[in-house]
């Protein structure tokens, strides 16, 4: 782990789909901005269904005073389409952003080309040099297509060497995935500061979804745990606050370069645990 670098502390948003969602997310950003995060970043939608949202929200926020990063893949788009968002983010004094292969839609994967994150990192830096900051994923618990644990952290090596400057990582409920990930990168010659993405617990048929997805395990007794608070939703909030906490904890006090919080467009719960680790103090 890097040790010289200031611990960075951000906060993701996706681009919300309608104007009562993004007026919701514009009041989700002014409580959250008022914790003065590092930055916050913007998801985008490698199939095309939120890229201009993405691009909208990041403009907005920008000019409110939030430093904010968007997230950007090839998907299917053309280079043109790469290099006119870059411009436009160049001018808009945004310099941090988060390079992504991205996920396809089911239906358009198959037949799009897909370009691998350390393609788009390359393309980065050919076009913009180093005015960008630049972050990519990685995954503790290793990413559902890959095909070992050793080639999966070879190729996130690849876009280290392509030009990124450090990493968020996929959700995990296990901080031993987390350390034990870290330990093998830094063998493997990635020095980069890895940041741990931190998803709050709210609802355990949401979370369940998500892992089966993208790959992040909820260990069993964690499982077994939230199963049995059925609907008592207040319940297994509060419990998911105290095991989100503690995971946190453990993070920082064995040398987490700061936590990265998937917030779903929320702000109880991001803020519940940036209070309960005093972050504000920082
Ligand atoms: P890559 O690093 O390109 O890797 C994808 C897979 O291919 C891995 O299995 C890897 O081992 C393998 N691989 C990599 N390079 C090569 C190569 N050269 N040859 C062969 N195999 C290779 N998705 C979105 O659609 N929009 C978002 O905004 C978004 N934000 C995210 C933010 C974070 C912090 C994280 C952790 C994930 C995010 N995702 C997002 C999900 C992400 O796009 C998916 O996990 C996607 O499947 C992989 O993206 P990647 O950038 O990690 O891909």
């Amino acid at each position: 782990m890097d040790s010289n670098s200031t611990p960075l502390f951000s906060i993701e948003f996706y681009p919300p789909r309608t104007p009562a969602g993004e007026a919701k997310l514009d009041t989700v950003h002014e409580t959250l901005a008022a914790l003065n995060p590092d930055f916050f970043s913007v998801t985008y939608g490698a199939g095309g269904s939120t890229k201009k949202g993405t691009r909208q929200i990041v403009l907005k926020y920008g000019q409110l005073g939030s430093n904010v990063a968007p997230h950007l893949s090839f998907g299917g788009t053309d280079e043109e389409e790469i290099k006119t968002l870059l411009a436009d983010y160049m001018q808009a004094g945004i310099n941090r952003l988060v390079a992504l292969r991205g996920d396809l839609p089911s239906g358009i994967g198959a037949a799009a080309h897909h370009r691998y994150a350390n393609e788009l990192v390359e393309f980065v830096r050919k076009e913009t040099g180093d005015h960008f900051h630049i972050d990519v994923a990685c995954y503790p618990e290793s990413h559902p297509d890959s095909t070992s644990y050793a080639c999966d952290v070879a190729f996130f090596k690849k876009k280290v060497d392509a030009g990124a400057d450090s990493a968020i990582t996929q959700y995990f409920y296990n901080a031993d995935a987390y350390f034990y990930f870290v330990d093998y990168c830094q063998k493997a010659g990635v020095t980069v500061p890895i940041v741990p993405g931190i998803m709050p617990i709210t609802n355990y048929a949401n979370l369940a979804r998500f892992s089966a997805n993208c790959g992040a395990e909820i260990p069993h007794w964690l499982e077994s745990r939230l199963k049995g608070f059925g609907d008592d939703v207040e319940g297994m909030r509060e419990f998911g606050m105290e095991v989100v906490t503690g995971l946190c904890e453990k993070l920082l006090a064995g040398g987490a370069p700061g936590l990265h919080f998937y917030s779903m467009n929320l702000s109880g719960s991001v803020l519940q645990i940036w209070n309960n680790l005093s972050l504000s103090d920082r």
